[in-house]
């Protein structure tokens, strides 16, 4: 069994995927030109924003919505303590200080409310300047948006939407990578939208700051790539991957449909037994994890050991809360009480889910559980 199906989808779909990546090489042209233009036009439109600007992966993505702010030392960047490394990685880069949030255990996304404590936490101290919010959409739900831009909106803050996993995802009509003054998204292979290698995007409504972004990107160009206004970095998404998104996009939506029913498969049969993962109303999840607690790591431990014996994979996202890890442990952080986070790490356990998953394996992994 495949954690995430990458073959079936690709058998499914070989011959306009091939073809794209064939037309591509034929061209020769594999930095820029038409594939990575129309498809920077295709999900600035799929997601409902003006700007959408493609680049090398989801870290880059981060980083670059960070460099268009200005942010720097002395400023405070809260994000979720519980998320993939990227998000917490890429504030030290511009000298910023994290301050990690904790989260709710039924959503797995950064707590409002510990966010309003932990900003008030850091105006209190006075040392840092409360500056920017990194949201997760984790495990593919939107971050609880409306609770969190309202506090963004008090306290002046900026609002960087991480939708690594979430692309695809939804509140209401509303989609994924529009929450943000500014969105990123990860193309890596097993995120919802993947492509077939590393890749990232920015999203914004903001001119001045789409602009920044597409200057940063290509070593911090002026009027042309040799007019250097700024120091910048190289990230750019390959001409191929921009191909190969744009034939994954046109079934996109069916296989995330897909997911939804049987995410809804999994949690029917093992609701009341394992606390199942919680969507919330008016909220579309893209699914990017199927992720259930366990009363304690024990129980989790014994569960992925029969799973392990029955040949059916399972991972553990996230095993360390980001202020347990040994990178941020000369960092200069400021830490509140992440109970929640440390709680979920010891506890959750990731099945598999993807658009090409059997009834009848979710049942034999239901069974095992
Ligand atoms: C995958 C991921 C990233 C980083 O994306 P890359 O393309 O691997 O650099 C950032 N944030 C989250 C939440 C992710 O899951």
């Amino acid at each position: 069994m495949e954690f995430k199906d990458l073959k079936t989808q690709y058998m499914r779909h070989k011959e306009a995927i091939d073809g794209a990546i064939a037309k591509t090489v034929a061209s020769a042209q594999f930095i820029g030109g038409e594939p990575v233009t129309r498809l920077e036009k295709q999900l600035a439109e799929y997601v409902g924003v003006k700007h959408c600007i493609s680049c090398a992966n989801g870290t880059d993505a981060l980083l670059l919505g960070l460099m268009a702010w200005g942010v720097g030392e002395g400023d405070a960047v809260f994000v979720p303590d519980f998320t993939f490394f990227s998000t917490a990685e890429v504030v030290p880069w511009t000298g910023a200080t994290p301050v990690f949030v904790d989260i709710d255990a039924d959503t797995f996304n950064m707590s409002p409310q510990a966010l309003e404590e932990a900003v008030a936490g850091v105006k209190a101290e006075g040392r840092l300047k409360p500056r920017a919010v990194i949201a997760v959409d984790l495990f593919g739900q939107p971050a609880e948006y409306e609770k969190i831009r309202r506090i963004t909106q008090e306290q002046g803050l900026l609002l960087l939407e991480d939708g690594a996993q979430g692309f695809g995802g939804r509140i209401g009509e509303k989609r994924a990578c529009s929450f943000g003054d500014i969105s990123t998204t990860s193309f890596f292979p097993v995120k919802p939208l993947g492509c077939y290698g590393d890749g990232g995007a920015v999203f914004t409504d903001n001119d001045e700051w789409a602009q920044l972004v597409r200057s940063f990107k290509v070593h911090g160009k002026g009027e042309d790539k040799y007019d250097n206004i700024r120091l910048g970095m190289n990230s750019r998404l390959d001409t191929i991957q921009a191909a190969v998104l744009s034939e994954k996009l046109a079934f996109f939506d069916e296989e995330l449909e897909n997911c939804n029913r049987l995410a809804g498969a999994y949690t029917e049969r093992l609701r009341g037994k394992v606390k199942t993962p919680e969507i919330l109303p008016g909220y579309y999840s893209s699914w990017a994890q199927y992720t259930v607690q366990f009363a304690d790591e024990k129980m989790r431990g014994e569960a992925m050991g029969r799973l392990k014996e029955a040949g059916i994979p399972s991972m553990i996202y996230y095993k360390k809360p980001m202020h347990a890890l040994h990178a941020f442990a000369d960092t200069q952080t400021y830490r509140t009480d992440c109970g929640t986070a440390q709680k979920v790490s010891g506890t959750c356990l990731s099945l598999p889910l993807h658009a090409y998953l059997q009834e009848s394996e979710i049942d034999k992994i239901t069974g095992l559980i």
